[in-house]
């Protein structure tokens, strides 16, 4: 199976530094299913083109059961299309072989990673489930111009139809990475089969890749879906991510609003955030899953903060943020102050470094409690500011509301809600882990025996 990528870029040999692989030589790689090789079919200043050839070891792949069904050996499992098709093998083998390429990384020429090139793939047998107006829906929102061929069965029969096989061209002028990234993506789809066994870590690799064109690609549904081997629970995990249930978020959160108004609660948890945050000196601050930026807006009010960023995984919810915040009415000076962006707080993110102060508002109990621990890397581990100020429901207080039925949490969206112990178990655990001291406070009036309504932790980072 084969794959060529070409550029009449000037000079096309350029394409040998992108992709770390030298234009005179043959490299071969070893992977789980077999060998990839690199080599260059023609190189010249004005055209160069590189070969990825999969040599796929169908017998090995059985052997060290590789294969999906182990209780039935059949000829299928030794004779089948995948040593000469593009499927998820060929995902995996620009993963390891152009890693860094598609990363968007170049040592030696970092420049060239930026610049659009003009670029055209082949792939000879692509497999395409949905036919050539599924190949066109995916690629063509992408900006590429395709070209197909569709092979017959058996040109020697050609009574017995059409395959499903295809020879594709592609062309467009963009930067590599973003084509390997589509690649990465868009051939298993297309096949809509996988080698292997899809978990939790597709979702990142998916959500890795997809950056920046599959949550706007028209046929977001379907690519997620496919990739993730239709796995319901998956697929849904990243859509929401895209930010599909962003009316639900709203009406949620203006749930909550109700049933705690009464004590003007959320009033009290913005105020103490914003005065941790100030006392500890930070200038550069991030408010994660700032909702529709009620604390945004006080940390804009106040000068020290000199870099404020908001994250929120859903679109609708910044949208409104960024009307309340009246960010297209704001002098500039005002404007730059502040930045709000689109991310899941369970999926590590390097955009999120670098900051001294971190507020996680009335934020984690939306979290499912099996995603905690990713949130807490992300948070305490890369992220990892100075301070982070966190707040939670206590679960205790419930009793309080008399609006609210005995056994209930505070909304339908909370996954969970703590007592006083529940949470400062984990308040703990988290700071030992990670190397950070931490303390509780109360938020609101205390009761005996209940505690306060809202309860706090404020972890900060001991020097390691
Ligand atoms: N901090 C705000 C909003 C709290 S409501 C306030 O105090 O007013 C919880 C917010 O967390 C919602 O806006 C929701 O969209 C956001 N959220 C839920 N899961 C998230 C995730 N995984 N990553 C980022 N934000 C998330």
């Amino acid at each position: 199976m084969l794959l060529t990528i070409s550029t009449t870029h000037s000079p096309a040999t350029d394409l040998g530094f992108l992709l770390h692989k030298h234009p005179d030589r043959l490299q071969s790689f070893d992977v789980a299913f077999g060998q990839a090789h690199v080599f260059y079919p023609e190189a010249s200043p004005e055209r160069c083109t590189v070969c990825l050839l999969l040599e796929i070891d169908s017998v090995g792949l059985v052997r060290r059961q590789y294969s999906r069904s182990r209780d039935s050996l059949t000829l299928a499992e030794y004779v089948n299309d995948r040593p000469y098709v593009a499927s998820s093998f060929m995902s995996v083998a620009i993963a390891k072989v152009f890693g860094t390429a598609l990363s968007g990384k170049c040592k030696d020429r970092p420049e060239l990673v930026k610049t659009t090139i003009p670029l055209t793939v082949k792939l000879p047998t692509l497999p395409c489930r949905g036919g050539e107006r599924f190949l066109r829906k995916l690629f063509e929102p992408l900006g590429y111009r395709v070209d197909t061929h569709r092979y017959q069965l058996d040109s020697q029969f050609p009574e017995w139809g059409e395959s499903r096989y295809y020879s594709v061209t592609l062309e467009k002028t963009c930067c590599l990475s973003e084509l390997l990234s589509h690649l990465y993506v868009l051939i298993p789809v297309l096949d809509d089969e996988k080698h292997y066994w899809v978990a939790d870590a597709e979702i990142e690799k998916l959500l890795k890749h997809g950056e920046g064109w599959l949550s706007e690609h028209p046929e977001q549904e379907q690519i997620v879906s496919r990739y993730l081997k239709h796995q319901r629970k998956l697929t849904q995990h990243v859509l929401r991510h895209f930010g599909d249930t962003d009316e639900e978020e709203i009406d949620v959160i203006q749930e909550e609003e109700k049933i705690e108004k009464r004590i003007g609660l959320n009033e009290l948890r913005l105020t103490k955030a914003v005065e941790l945050m100030k006392q500890s000196g930070a200038k550069r601050v991030l408010d994660l899953g700032c909702g529709e930026g009620k604390l945004l807006r006080k940390l804009m009010a106040d000068k020290q903060f000199e870099e404020i960023v908001g994250i929120d995984v859903s679109h609708q919810t910044l949208k409104i943020a960024h009307q309340r915040l009246r960010l297209d009415r704001l002098p500039d000076r005002q404007t730059e102050r502040i930045t709000l962006m689109q991310g899941s707080l369970c999926y590590r993110d390097d955009r999120l470094q670098g900051y001294e102060a971190a507020a996680v508002i009335e934020v984690i109990e939306h979290l499912d409690i099996g995603r905690l621990t990713s949130f807490e890397r992300v948070l305490f581990e890369y992220a990892r500011p100075q301070i982070v100020v966190l707040t939670t429901p206590n679960v205790e207080y419930n009793v309080q509301f008399e609006n609210l039925p005995v056994g209930k949490l505070r909304h339908r969206d909370h996954r969970f809600e703590w007592t006083r112990e529940e949470f400062e178990s984990w308040g703990s655990k988290v700071s030992d882990r990670f190397s950070y001291s931490v303390k509780f406070y109360p938020i609101g009036e205390t009761e005996e025996n209940i505690g306060a309504p809202t309860q706090m932790a404020v972890f900060e980072a001991q020097s390691v």
